[in-house]
């Protein structure tokens, strides 16, 4: 390979230590020895109560439930609505594992909904699969944060009388004409695992405004019939049929990871300008290059840039796999998405053989020259700056 002149030496799966609020209140825990979240002294409300009621209050919904992961939420989700074995549910071909996963270990069938060229979930197609698939529930995944027409697309499930579920694990903090991603479908999925907006290593919340889905799946989530210890769970009343009716899917989350992510709460704000100046940064630089088509963000939505992507759509699959290679070798760790084998993080839907084979081809066309790249927040802006100009260099150095 052909000596580069410049070299970025970050590592970008490097998050940010965390703050010495979060290790004392983390010590703190570990010291009181009361690490599951029903393991209280006498008065004590517990750390994933309180942070259930502060996620609910930013969110502003009406209920929130912490839980071991954001695919667990999914799951949940899916089971508090009622999705049974066989059953058909809609979601995007263009998303993470994690999402036909969720889909998959409830037992029901993905049928994929195509996306557009600014990987938005494509409303034409979802309007038409609804119809031929018969399918009752939509998992809408907000993929890589890039929201689509939200009063459209509610307007078409309500018509159609399909449940959305939203998959927020790239979206939380966005909005769509000022209203939060999560707060638009009758349920709404978020991750904390290290590479999303806030790091307990794994970890989820699932919110809703319906009390009769919050307590199914307060009890899904292995409450036992301790359900009254919720922070942000619904009145007693709620559970009458709940109690009964709901395995106990032991999703928990514990007091250590709540303990971490309450001073992560109280600075996601903070974070959100931070990785949308990042963004910004790159997103000018990239717009500026021959041949990249950067990803159009409406003006309906208030994006969080916590990844970027970008297509080269004159390129040959050839020359895709030579700019991960060219940006390798400056030390810019890219994603493609037209890769033939799942590889990392990144994988296409017909790698996933739980799910059925279906033909997408406006999807397989758009992810054939799709770049991904994360922008932890250990990235300072003048490294966003370098990287960008890096990329340019490696997609320069390929298409001469
Ligand atoms: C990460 C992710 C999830 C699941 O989150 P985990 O907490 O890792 O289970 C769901 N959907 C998408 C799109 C994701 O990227």
């Amino acid at each position: 390979m052909a000596s580069v002149a410049r070299k970025f030496t970050g590592n970008f799966t490097q998050q940010e230590g965390l703050s010495a609020d979060a290790i004392a209140a983390a010590v703190a825990v570990l010291q009181s020895g009361r690490l599951h979240r029903y393991n209280l002294a006498p008065g004590e409300v517990g750390e994933v109560a309180q942070l259930e009621a502060e996620y609910r209050d930013w969110q502003g919904s009406k209920f929130c439930l912490a839980v071991t992961s954001g695919g667990q939420a999914l799951q949940i989700a899916l089971r508090a609505c009622d999705v049974a074995p066989g059953d058909k549910v809609l979601t995007n071909a263009y998303t993470l594992a994690p999402v036909p996963g969720a889909i998959r270990a409830v037992g029901a069938e993905a049928v994929l909904v195509e996306i557009d060229e600014n990987l938005r979930l494509d409303l034409d197609d979802l309007d038409a699969k609804i119809a031929s698939s018969g399918a009752r529930v939509l998992l809408l995944s907000h993929m890589r944060g890039h929201l689509c027409d939200m009063e459209r697309l509610m307007a078409i499930c309500d018509a159609a009388q399909v449940t959305v579920i939203e998959d927020c694990a790239h979206t939380m903090g966005a909005r769509w004409k000022g209203r939060r991603s999560g707060n638009f479908g009758k349920v709404a999925c978020f991750s904390t695992q290290t590479y999303k907006h806030m790091n307990s290593g794994e970890g989820g919340f699932l919110t809703t405004d319906a009390a009769a889905i919050a307590a199914r799946a307060t009890i899904l989530s292995g409450s036992y019939m301790l359900y009254e210890r919720h922070g942000a769970g619904p009145e007693p009343e709620a559970y009458a049929d709940a109690r009964y009716d709901m395995p106990n899917c032991s999703a928990r989350m514990d007091a250590l990871r709540a303990a971490i992510l309450r001073p992560q709460l109280a600075a996601l704000d903070t974070n959100i300008a931070r990785w949308n100046a990042r963004y910004a940064l790159v997103e000018n630089r990239l717009e500026a290059q021959d041949g990249v088509a950067t990803i159009k963000l409406p003006s309906a939505e208030a994006h969080v840039g916590s990844s970027i992507q970008f297509r080269l759509p004159g390129f040959t699959a050839g020359q895709c796999r030579a700019v991960l290679e060219a940006a390798a070798a400056r030390g810019v760790e890219l994603k493609w998405f037209g890769a033939k084998e799942p590889a990392g993080f990144t994988s296409a839907h017909p790698s996933w053989r739980y799910v059925p084979a279906q033909n997408m081809p406006a999807t397989d066309r758009i992810m054939a020259t799709l770049f991904d790249m994360r922008l932890p927040l250990s990235f300072s802006e003048d490294d966003c700056a370098l990287i960008a100009e890096l990329i340019c260099e490696a997609v320069g150095e390929v298409a001469s």
